[in-house]
């Protein structure tokens, strides 16, 4: 290609909503352009470089015995009523009328679409293990499109989905996709971790997420150098050292703390009761009724973890005149002491006609970190008052005791003791295994062997492609510009001739070389525009070609032209060797 007949529009400065280094380099090096918020044009050099990360990703998953199909990006709701989803994604699904005012949604993902194939055409396990996948563009109503590629509203997806008879052949379906994901990121150039991802509802182990790790990532992932732990935070466990053991002082006291509302006020004079010998009460409402969730002073409620527990992500954090219907004070003074909570009940009739929740005494979780601590300090559910003195076990009807707590850096790792540490990373792909739910909304039912009809169990795969392709740039860059990997650059090769008058003998040897390369397959673009070489240095930086070769009067006049690596050192080389040279390069 020549760069005069293709368009590569780069800039100079960095657009001013370009937050993350990988955005502004999309837009300075000319390869995307957006239309508005979370919607972007490739541009020519963008759309190579998407094509090849695609087809590494097609390659991996034919390889993997997944089938290649198509599926339509709009989608009738009926389905998406029959699995539930039509309440639970609400927020994310867009959603638009025909002209008979007949309603569609626009993909955000393929489940209901794929059961529902499944459902029409295999019967047997006979037709079993299957996978589809396809690589298609996906529709979200994000909260917040941000950063480019990486949270958009339109994006495009990899998803494959598996279908099993059995739970052993599903996790066997798991375990390729996971091993195809690693290939896949490998051969784009990415370092990639994978981590414990949540599992929701489900519960289980078998959810990882892809991670690359980044500053400009939205995930944080915790993760142990001892042994090989890893995991998203909405999942990670660790070790929570216990406060030292004090003797249980025999009686709960309660001490007047006026204008006291947080731990750190209560940690401080006169009071001194240091964060770790508190006790944190956080109220939710689930399905309109208050639930209690304690947690010790110093440590943060985990919400996934808490939605796994509760069985439902469908709960909020109530309101200050929700919880002091319920619960008589306002948030400052809370706590779950059974004497403190059972003055509420039962609850006044006028309250109830006040305000939705039901009421009553609320249901109690504590957080594991809780178990058997005494001589703690908490809320004395009364406006300014606190209890100090308070055993777990003896003072707090516990209903269930869970993991719900937010993992820490430098908290013990469970599996070997050393220290946590927590890094910030950006998710490029999810694997899954969903057991049945949605064959069984839809009815994607097999016989077994033993002639017995069972849903068929599923597992989904996703790869974000696009945020992939951002994902690259931001982790491979420096202060010049983008530095592609070789498996997907947009050009492996860019041929930088200092003068182009088509006589000139640097603009000749430009063009033989181009011949040649282009003639032994490697992908080259060959800069004819008529610029300063500090233009063209600069931009070929920017962009990032894996390797250029620059040709000017002065060095050709030594006999020389000048090769240069985009991360490596510049080599002079003899124009007739320049075309081997380069293909070293590329074999190594
Ligand atoms: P996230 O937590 O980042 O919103 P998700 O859990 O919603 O991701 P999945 O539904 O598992 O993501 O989608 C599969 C992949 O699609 C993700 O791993 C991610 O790489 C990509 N992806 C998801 N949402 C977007 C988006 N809005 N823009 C670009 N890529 C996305
Ligand atoms: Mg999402």
């Amino acid at each position: 290609m020549r760069w005069t007949q293709t368009f590569i529009p780069t800039l100079k400065e960095t657009p001013a909503d370009a937050e993350i280094t990988s955005h502004k380099l999309l837009l300075r090096a000319g390869l995307l352009r957006k239309l508005t918020g979370g919607l972007y044009t490739f541009l020519p050099l963008g759309l190579r470089a998407l094509r090849k990360v695609e087809q590494i990703v097609r390659e991996e998953m034919d390889r993997a015995g997944a089938l290649e199909v198509l599926m339509p990006a709009l989608q009738p709701p009926e389905i998406w009523q029959q699995s539930g989803r039509y309440q639970t994604a609400r927020d994310v699904l867009f959603r638009l009328q025909d002209r008979a005012r007949r309603e569609w949604l626009l993909g955000p993902t393929h489940e209901e679409v794929v059961t529902t194939l499944v459902a029409g055409e295999i019967n047997s396990y006979r037709q079993l293990p299957r996978n589809f996948y396809q690589i298609q563009t996906k529709f979200r109503d994000e909260i917040r499109p941000r950063f480019g590629l990486m949270r958009a509203r339109e994006f495009i997806m990899k998803d494959a989905y598996s279908f099993d008879v059995t739970d052993e052949a599903a996790q066997i379906s798991y375990r390729k996709m996971y091993d195809a994901y690693a290939r896949i990121f490998q051969r784009c150039g990415l370092k990639t971790m994978a981590v414990e991802a949540d599992t929701g509802v489900m519960g289980g182990k078998f959810s990882h997420e892809f991670m690359v790790p980044a500053e400009a990532g939205e995930n944080e992932v915790v993760y142990c150098d001892g042994c090989s732990y890893a995991a998203n935070i909405e999942k990670a466990t660790s070790a929570a050292p216990k406060p030292e053991i004090r003797n249980q002082k025999s009686k709960t006291e309660k001490f007047a703390t006026p204008g006291v509302l947080t731990i750190e006020a209560l940690a401080k004079p006169p009071y001194n009761v240091p964060a770790d010998r508190q006790i944190k009460t956080l109220v939710y409402l689930v399905e309109s009724k208050l639930v209690l969730v304690l947690l010790r002073g110093d440590h943060q409620l985990n919400e996934a973890k808490l939605a796994g527990v509760l069985g439902t992500a469908q709960f909020r954090a109530a309101t200050a005149d929700e919880i002091f219907a319920g619960l008589g004070a306002h948030p400052g003074s809370l706590g779950a002491v059974a004497s403190a909570l059972e003055r509420r009940t039962p609850f006044r009739p006028e309250d109830q006609k006040r305000a939705e929740p039901e009421f009553g005494v609320p249901k109690i979780y504590a957080d594991e970190a809780l178990r058997g601590a005494t001589d703690m300090t908490t809320g004395a559910n009364e406006d300014a008052f606190h209890w100090r003195n308070v055993s777990m076990e003896r003072d707090i009807v516990v209903q269930q005791w869970a993991d719900v707590r937010l993992a820490q850096a430098d908290e013990p790792c469970v599996h070997c003791g050393r220290p946590l540490k927590i890094r910030r990373a950006i998710e490029v792909g999810h694997v899954f295994k969903l057991g049945t739910k949605y064959s069984q909304a839809l009815g994607a039912l097999v016989l077994d062997e033993s002639g017995k009809q069972q849903p068929a169990v599923m597992g989904c795969y996703g790869i974000g492609v696009t945020r992939t392709l951002q994902a690259i740039i931001e982790q491979c860059n420096d202060q010049d510009g983008i530095i592609w990997p070789l498996s997907v650059a947009p050009y492996t090769v860019c041929i930088t001739p200092l003068s182009v008058s088509p006589e000139s003998e640097v603009m000749k040897l430009a063009e033989k070389i181009y011949g040649e390369l282009t003639a032994r397959g490697v992908e080259v673009i060959l800069d004819d525009r008529n610029e300063r070489p500090g233009v063209k240095f600069k931009d070929s930086e920017l962009i990032g070609f894996p390797v250029r070769v620059a040709i000017g009067e002065k060095s050709l006049a030594k006999g020389e032209i000048e090769l240069k690596p985009r991360a490596g050192t510049l080599m002079p080389v003899k124009p007739d060797e320049v075309a081997d040279r380069i293909m070293d390069f590329l074999r190594a």
